[in-house]
């Protein structure tokens, strides 16, 4: 099939530098920590004190003074016990020892512990020293970890899991952060009903609005359900105007050069710079990035629309590749790219001249491990092109082709990007 000349358009590359060098501002607030999970820091986060706080024991055993076990065996008088959370009653002196604790504070006098593993109890009280060993590597020592002060989340960390337990250990109950981008979701089409409502014989449910509010939420904004809107011009221009005042409004449908498709010049009728109209991608020609930039000082803040074919796959398409970019910066944190990489099952033609995404599935089959040397496989789906949504909803990455990718044999290795 051979298509329209493409070769004035942007190309995806130039379109991505467009979108990372539009000046984007950040919003910040304070949440408790576990309503944190997913945003980014905006603060650093610093040690309230030394970690580990105390000289403290990495297993169950004996705490030593190690000029009393160099020449083990020896045998030791047990004077007491530290269990974790105690802070040890005495000291000890040459020939003793204490019972001691995983996370427990070491006595003064001691220097070592010998696990328990390598110690006989004799008694109730004296226990014979099997082995020496090196029984300093079982303390750790205090502010080994992390010294007091010392800045141990920067500035921008996601907060996930492992960022939530570091947070926690230093107190910080509350945390500053970028909070989440708000965005809108308008569709636009004559065609359209909502979900609840019986389509007439040349109508079609809005399966856009779902699909958009669903993959930006997950990608942690928060969004509003502006539903869907006539092609008429004036309802345009008011739908899209309300839009605007969020950060940003996708729009579907109406983008292409179709008599009805009154989005782009109702955008610039408004004032919206467009500063992309039409990629060479594939789908997702129709792409169209704007931007309203704040201009007093009372609002000073820019506003993004993205214009997203009405097809499902392209409006998906340029979201996740090209609108999921400013998000992040919205977010406060920089352009994330989540590829994968597999073999391909199958060969596959040479790409035409536009960037080409295809519905894929990735697999691992069972029992294999692609960290061990085994590729994923990689199939590549059927589809009908950009309005196939059933093909789409089968898939669970995209296959990038680049411009004029020349044929694929089978066995390729290459990267997809994670739906
Ligand atoms: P358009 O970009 O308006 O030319 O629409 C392209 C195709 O996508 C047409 O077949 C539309 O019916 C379809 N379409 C547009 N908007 C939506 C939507 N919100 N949900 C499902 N399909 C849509
Ligand atoms: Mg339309």
């Amino acid at each position: 099939m051979t298509e329209p000349d493409t070769s004035s358009l942007l190309t995806v590359l130039q379109a991505i530098r467009v979108l990372d060098a539009v000046p984007v501002s950040t919003r910040t607030a304070r949440v408790s920590l576990i309503d944190s999970l997913g945003l980014r820091l905006a603060e650093p986060l610093k040690t309230d004190r030394d970690y580990p706080p105390f000289d403290k024991s990495l297993m169950d055993g004996y705490a030593v003074r190690v000029a009393d076990v160099r020449a083990a065996p020896a045998n030791l008088k047990i004077v007491g016990e530290v269990p974790a959370g105690k802070w040890p009653d005495r000291s000890i002196g040459a020939g003793e020892t204490m019972s001691i604790m995983t996370g427990a504070p070491l006595p003064s006098g001691a220097d070592g512990v010998v696990p328990v593993e390598d110690t006989e109890k004799l008694d109730a009280e004296s226990v014979r020293i099997l082995r020496g060993g090196s029984p300093q590597r079982f303390v750790a020592r205090k502010g080994s970890d992390s010294p007091a002060g010392q800045v141990v989340l920067a500035r921008g960390s996601t907060m996930g899991p492992a960022q939530m337990a570091v947070a926690a250990s230093v107190g910080a109950g509350e945390v500053e952060v970028f909070t989440r981008p708000r965005v809108a979701v308008l569709a636009t089409g004559d065609e359209l009903v909502p979900i609840g409502t019986e389509p007439g014989p040349s109508q079609i449910r809005n399966s856009n609005t779902p699909m958009l509010v669903s993959l930006l939420r997950r990608m942690g904004c928060e969004v509003a359900d502006l539903g869907s809107v006539r092609d008429q011009p004036d309802l345009i221009r008011d739908a899209l105007e309300h839009g605007m005042t969020y950060d940003a409004l996708f729009v579907t449908g109406g983008m292409s050069m179709g008599e009805y498709d009154y989005v782009p010049r109702t955008l610039q009728e408004l004032g919206i710079e467009l500063k992309v109209t039409r990629l060479r991608i594939k789908p997702g020609k129709p792409f169209v990035f704007g931007v309203r930039a704040g201009e007093s000082p009372l609002e000073s803040r820019s506003h993004f629309v993205f214009g997203l074919p009405g097809n499902p796959v392209s409006a998906y398409v340029c979201t996740l590749r090209l609108a999921s970019r400013v998000l992040h910066r919205l977010a406060g944190g920089t352009p994330q790219e989540r590829w994968l990489t597999g073999r391909l099952d199958t060969g596959m033609p040479p790409n035409g001249p536009r960037e080409f995404y295809q519905p894929a599935i990735r697999t691992i089959a069972p029992g294999r491990d692609s960290t061990h040397g085994e590729f994923a496989s990689i199939t590549p789906l059927n589809w009908k092109g950009s309005a196939d949504l059933f093909t789409l909803a089968r898939a669970n990455v995209l296959l990038v082709r680049p411009e004029n990718d020349p044929p694929l044999p089978k066995g390729t290795v290459l990267r997809v990007l994670e739906m």
